[in-house]
């Protein structure tokens, strides 16, 4: 494989990318070595091993695969489409995996295939549950071993011992062997035992980066063939085979699934060259170093380049998180290493964070009250959901976050912590419903990430400090102050100037579906529900509204400037009489609430 081979992982139609845009540097050098090479030290016995292939869709850097090759000279590689992973979600019954994941999944075992077999091996696909099909499997080859990957959530560890309990009445002495690979730093490499995992992350960390080092990546031989004779390897299945409607992507990002295109992302975001042709002369190449910046964009919401965006890839497991590593050392060593080259490696930190979290809070991750247990009134009204999850709450920064979630499957991080404190706190809704929502449409569903920052928000999690309140007007205010992210994806939103994005009115937008509790007097709520405290959280806000005295002076202008405004709101509307009055009375009403807003008092966290 070489870089120039990869497709274009991610396109945006603010932008698209092509491998021109690639370095050349080849991928080979960096993680195979030659079978001969390895050979010297490892003894390969007679036999054939199984490699179970799950949330580890890669070759390179994959530990279960290395092992399995090195444990004998014939190795089968194996992927079980488990219908279970099509059922419906736990308490809600939402589609446990949306179109968008299941076509993501589908590239990604077409492209594990077509790397495998450039090394000698295949992969048999396979349509049933793990437990029933690599039992057959083992005794039908005489297989000595099934390689594969350990999980640590409760659905994967059922499964895990699903089959092991099969393998053992093979009678065949078939073991299962589980491997430890999916955080950068090692689970045995820990200067705790993971039950005594820090509650706050920041202890975690500082833990771990003066205790620990980062294993190298394995290398994997460029040969690792021979397989055995299989008569139908099986076709990688189609959505409608999956029971899943396909999906296009009409807008925003389109993520390619598989191991090339994620190497393909990695290679972009760090180290990708743009391409610009100056007036007079031939094309000139630049490097656009978007690593370099990455602690000052991460919190951006719109386009590829904000964040690196390597979560799909990281969650299927088509990159491992050492290679990122390996590569943010060589940037640092070839080009700039600065506060953002660390960041990168202090999030991929709360990814592994919340991995051993998982292990140590047990299945108290997806409970109401979480890993503390925290007792709280919460409502699992289906109506104010479906607002929230259609993007139809009024807000125009939930509603084109939401958008965004179910168009491509992604939501970035800044518009997840935001939509998730929306739901909890603003609209009081049990948190598991959110959580459940992004398990069916998230590219990058992970159970240890996705349920770790749900309690988090939900302030439900481990660290009680983690009760965070996202003020709608302060988020839009930093991180989308022009409203091109809200127009971008709330069509309606375009023709109004700029100011006027994040708090269109009713008239021009809709009503919203319920006030906020912080920061803002409610927009232009007709609620559902009235201003009652929601969610059994406190409400610190009481007096506030007493304490804001509006004056007619600060709504702007008198009667003149209110009409010469209202000519620039509604340009080409000839207003008379009564829809005049109207107009005026929902101006008067916003320009009262924007004040409100700039002028609201404490009770809200700094985010
Ligand atoms: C409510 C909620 C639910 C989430 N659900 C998931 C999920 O199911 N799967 C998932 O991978 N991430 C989840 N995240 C974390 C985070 O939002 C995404 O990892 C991030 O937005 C992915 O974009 P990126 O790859 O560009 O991230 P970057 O900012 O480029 O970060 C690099 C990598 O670090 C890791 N990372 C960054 N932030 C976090 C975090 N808060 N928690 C764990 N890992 C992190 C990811 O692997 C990410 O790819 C969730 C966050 C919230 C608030």
């Amino acid at each position: 494989m070489s870089a120039s081979s990869f497709s274009s992982p991610l396109t945006h139609p603010l932008r698209r990318f092509n491998h021109h845009h690639l370095s050349n540097k080849p991928v080979s050098s960096l993680f195979f070595c030659s079978a001969a090479k390895m050979n010297g030290n490892i003894h390969r016995v007679p036999g054939t091993t199984i490699l179970w292939f799950r949330n580890d869709l890669r070759v390179l850097d994959n530990d279960a695969l290395y092992k399995a090759w090195c444990s004998s000279d014939t190795v089968l590689p194996v992927y079980c489409l488990d219908p279970r992973l099509f059922h419906t979600t736990h308490f809600f019954s939402f589609p446990k995996t949306g179109a968008l994941r299941g076509a993501f999944l589908m590239e990604c075992l077409a492209d594990l295939r077509k790397n495998l077999m450039r090394r000698g091996l295949n992969l048999l696909i396979r349509s049933g549950k793990p437990e029933d099909i690599l039992p057959s499997l083992a005794k039908d080859f005489g297989a000595h071993t099934v390689f594969a990957h350990k999980e640590t959530c409760s659905e994967e560890l059922h499964v895990e011992r699903l089959v092991d309990k099969a393998l053992k009445g093979v009678g065949n002495g078939t073991k299962l062997e589980l491997i430890w690979g999916s955080t950068m730093y090692h689970k045995d490499d820990l200067p705790f035992d993971v039950l005594d995992l820090p509650d706050i992350y920041t202890q975690f960390r500082k833990s771990v980066e003066a205790n620990c080092r980062i294993r190298s990546s394995t290398r994997i031989p460029l040969s690792l063939g021979p397989t055995p004779c299989v008569d139908k390897w099986g076709d990688v299945p189609t959505l409608s085979q999956l029971g899943l409607e396909p999906q296009e992507v009409t807008r925003g990002m389109r993520f390619v699934g598989g191991e090339s295109a994620g190497v393909g992302r990695v290679f972009e975001y760090f180290w990708k060259k743009a391409k610009i042709k100056p007036l007079s002369s031939s094309f000139l190449y630049y490097d656009t170093d978007l690593l370099k910046v990455y602690k000052e964009t991460r919190n951006g919401m719109l386009g590829p380049d904000y964040s690196t965006k390597f979560s799909p890839w990281l969650a299927f497991g088509c990159i491992s998180p050492r290679f990122i590593y390996e590569e943010v050392q060589r940037y640092e060593r070839e080009r700039v290493a600065n506060n953002s080259t660390y960041w990168v490696l202090f999030e991929l930190l709360w990814r592994d964070y919340f991995r051993f979290l998982s292990i140590k809070c047990g299945n108290s991750l997806f409970h109401l009250g979480g890993p503390r247990n925290v007792q709280g009134e919460w409502s699992q009204d289906k109506r104010l959901f479906e607002s929230w999850r259609d993007g139809k709450t009024g807000y125009p920064l939930i509603d084109a976050n939401m958008k965004e979630l179910s168009t491509t499957g992604f939501m970035s991080n800044r518009g997840r912590q935001i939509v998730c404190s929306f739901l909890v706190r603003d609209m009081g809704l049990d948190w598991r419903m959110g959580a459940e929502w992004f398990e069916t449409c998230l590219l990058d569903y992970d159970p240890c990430s996705n349920y770790g920052n749900w309690t988090y928000g939900a302030g439900v999690g481990n660290d009680p400090r983690e009760d965070r309140y996202f003020s709608i007007p302060k988020q839009a205010q930093n991180y989308d102050p022009e409203g091109e992210y809200v127009a971008f994806w709330v069509q309606q939103l375009r023709r109004l100037p700029k100011e006027k994005r994040h708090w269109p009115g009713r008239l021009m937008y809709m009503d919203t579906v319920v006030p906020l509790k912080h920061g803002h007097g409610g927009g232009n709520a007709q609620t559902s529900r009235g201003s009652k405290s929601r969610g059994g959280f406190r409400d610190n806000h009481s007096g506030r509204q007493s304490r804001n005295h509006l004056f007619f002076e600060y709504i702007g202008c008198g009667f003149g400037g209110l009409l010469i405004s209202l000519a620039t709101l509604f340009p080409g509307t000839l207003m008379i009489g009564m829809e005049l009055r109207d107009k005026v009375a929902e101006y008067v009403k916003e320009r009262i609430l924007a004040l409100r807003k700039t002028s609201s008092g404490g009770g809200e966290y700094e985010n």
